[in-house]
């Protein structure tokens, strides 16, 4: 007995070390585990989290059966650990387009894990334990516990809005940053700058003018830019994409991100890019290396097929990446429709495929909760999909712990879906307006 006793005593000794590393320390919660795992309970219209529940396009799926099942077994097998070699070559040729300059598929271009995997290459990469990065809010969430991850620090600067005086519907262009704000973030200690547009959550399209006064800091403070761009080709009313890396002074301090997932809407077969200059490529490739390594042969294989046909459609009508943001702006347009009808008031997003609405009317409708700290937004969410079933992220979700309470009375909502799936939507908003009025 005395043995066993002080066996499971030196056993419990050795459980009572602390397992985490410290730099997980505080970044350990996170809103989709939650918000996935209610819409998965409780929705009949999940519109939170961003995919498309329509197919991708047939001849992407063409193109990756061909690849599973055709003749070439090697591509079964490891391709070059920097990007299968067909798709970097494209990548390179599409980008010499957009950018206007000459491009080395072997050394501007690397393949990721989907644009995720991307991100932390950059941040790893780039920056060190004491670096400041800046970031704009609101801000796809993960930026934050990556720059915290690779022992920098987030310095956050919020996109101010100026709501439309004339009663015209908010947009995503009444959200700008204070030129002087920002500037007043940029020190000695700053890395890197975190810019996204088109920007996830609230659809803004940043204007010619707001990109050269971020690269004008960047230049005069020899700062970074990680440009996330996964939404390039979701851009709506005639608005155009404006790449930051073709301002002047850009190229050579700017990482491009992109993914074929938002790209091709599909998702899930996470394939990513970035595309730079060598002098910053070549260390992200030596986290790649020693983190992933690869991604997969296949899904590479069909991505490479995907553009070759885009590149030989470019701006015509059958492109894809025309066709697609067509669709889309009529999708957001019958969201927008629904949403204004029962008072949730929309800002209308120049881009991505996603629309940020004002909840700060229905705050009889979603019960008090005695002490609790949540906010508002959190709360209209978690009491939306549960009892009218349907599903949006709050948006306070997208903010730093320190500002998050400015902004409590939006919600998220992802319009790339079938028109059924935003036709059910409707009902369920028309239905709860006809309860609210008789009620
Ligand atoms: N950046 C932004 C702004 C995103 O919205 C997302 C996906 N929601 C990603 C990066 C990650 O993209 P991927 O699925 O290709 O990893």
């Amino acid at each position: 007995v005395k043995a066993s006793n002080s066996l499971s005593f030196s056993l419990q000794a050795k459980m009572s070390r602390p397992v985490q590393a410290r730099r997980l320390k505080g970044i350990d919660k996170n809103i989709w585990v939650e918000f996935v795992k209610l819409a998965a309970t409780y929705s009949k219209v999940n519109l939170g989290q961003g995919f498309p529940d329509y197919p991708a396009p047939d001849f992407l799926t063409e193109a990756f059966t061909r690849a599973l099942s055709g003749g070439n077994h090697m591509l079964h097998q490891y391709t070059r650990a920097f990007g299968h070699p067909p798709l970097v070559k494209v990548l390179a040729q599409f980008f010499e387009k957009l950018l206007g300059r000459d491009l080395d598929p072997m050394t501007n271009v690397m393949v990721t894990v989907g644009a995720y995997q991307a991100l932390f290459c950059c941040f790893q990469a780039l920056v060190d334990e004491g670096d400041e990065v800046i970031i704009i809010e609101p801000f796809f969430d993960c930026y934050e516990p990556m720059v915290k991850m690779a022992g920098g620090t987030p310095v956050f600067v919020p996109l101010r809005l100026n709501p439309p005086k004339d009663g015209k519907l908010m947009s995503s262009a009444d959200w700008q940053l204070d030129p002087a704000e920002l500037a007043s973030k940029f020190s000695e200690r700053t890395k890197a700058i975190v810019l996204n547009s088109p920007n996830n959550p609230l659809g803004k399209v940043f204007s010619r003018g707001e990109l050269g006064l971020i690269a004008e800091l960047c230049v005069k403070h020899d700062v970074l830019c990680i440009s996330d761009e996964v939404y390039e080709w979701l851009v709506y009313d005639g608005k155009q994409h404006i790449r930051i890396a073709s301002l002047q002074g850009m190229w050579d301090r700017t990482v491009i991100v992109g993914s074929a997932g938002k790209t091709f809407s599909a998702t899930g077969w996470k394939v990513g890019w970035v595309v730079g200059p060598d002098r910053l490529l070549q260390h992200l490739r030596t986290v790649h290396q020693n983190s992933v390594y690869h991604c997969a042969t296949i899904a590479q294989e069909a991505v490479a097929q995907g553009f070759q046909r885009e590149l030989m459609l470019y701006g015509k009508p059958e492109s894809y990446f025309v066709q697609l943001p067509k669709e889309l702006q009529q999708k957001r347009d019958w969201l927008i429709q629904s949403l204004d009808g029962v008072g949730m008031k929309p800002i209308v997003p120049e881009g991505t495929y996603f629309l940020v609405a004002d909840i700060s009317q229905f705050k009889s409708d979603v019960p008090d909760v005695p002490n609790s700290d949540e906010p508002y937004d959190y709360r209209f969410a978690k009491w939306m999909v549960k009892n009218k079933g349907l599903a949006a992220i709050p948006l306070s979700a997208f903010y730093s712990e320190a500002h998050k309470n400015n902004y409590t009375n939006f919600i998220r909502f992802c319009f790339a879906k079938e028109e059924a799936t935003l036709k059910a939507a409707n009902d369920i908003l028309q239905k709860w307006k006809q309860e609210k009025t008789s009620s």
